[in-house]
């Protein structure tokens, strides 16, 4: 079977992470997720953490040299030698230049850029109702999944906070981010013939159901 290494693109909030997280399962693969590794970077103090807080607190992308070293180094691991799925990287051209030439120089190609579109206002409704908790990061959402006990965590008692990036304002901020600088990569990979879209509005199963229909296709295509 040919490798399967895969690119989730969309806005904040289009469910990248929920599908990433299936199709690791599925197709068995490594789920290498930036915005994860950034989380965890800055939690544990390290140098990256401490150079990527400032620019995720306020919702701007941390510079290119931050995280590109990252996502390099994780492609090469023995784990993701049948494959990968990138979660949040590339986020801007040069990232993505950068991803092709370490790929080049691996002798390996990217199978599929796969676009989650979910409108504006979507982003803001999913992103903005998220209440996340403080002690272990479970996630619940004030309309679609809300807690038994308001502002309570109800795994752990913990204390539900909207996390510094789920405030109006960043959330606008990190969508602008996405349309100026990450936008463009969706032409970037229609130019290499690897875009694939579904409609990420609709229900976690729906999409899941159009990801797995794409996949199948690209590979009838012979692209994976
Ligand atoms: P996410 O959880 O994917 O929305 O990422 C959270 C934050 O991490 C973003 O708002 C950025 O500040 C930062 N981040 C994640 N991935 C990247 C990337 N590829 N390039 C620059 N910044 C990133």
């Amino acid at each position: 079977m040919p490798e399967l290494n895969l690119i989730l693109l969309g806005p904040p909030g289009s469910g990248k992470g929920t599908q990433g997280e299936r199709l690791q399962d599925e197709h068995r693969l490594p789920y290498y997720a930036t915005g994860d590794i950034l989380r965890a970077a800055v939690k544990d103090q390290s140098e990256i953490g401490r150079k990527a807080q400032e620019y995720m607190d306020r919702g701007d992308l941390v510079p290119d040299d931050v995280i590109i070293g990252v996502i390099c180094e994780r492609i090469q691991d023995e784990e993701a030698s049948d494959g990968f799925i990138l979660d949040g990287f590339p986020r801007t051209v040069p990232q993505a230049e950068a991803l092709d030439s370490e790929m080049e120089r691996l002798g390996r190609t990217l199978s599929v850029a796969l676009l989650i579109d979910v409108p504006d206002d979507e982003v803001v409704r999913r992103l903005g109702g998220r209440r996340t908790c403080v002690e272990q990061g479970h996630v619940f959402h004030v309309e679609f999944d809300p807690p038994a006990e308001e502002g309570v965590c109800d795994v752990c008692g913990g204390e539900l906070i909207v996390r510094e990036d789920d405030r109006d304002d960043v959330i606008r901020n990190r969508l602008e981010q996405y349309h100026e600088k990450t936008e463009p990569l969706v032409v970037y990979y229609e130019g290499k013939g690897i875009l694939r879209k579904v409609d990420g509005a609709r229900g976690l199963d729906e999409v899941a159901e159009e990801i797995r229909g794409e996949l199948a296709i690209a590979r009838a295509e012979g692209e994976v």
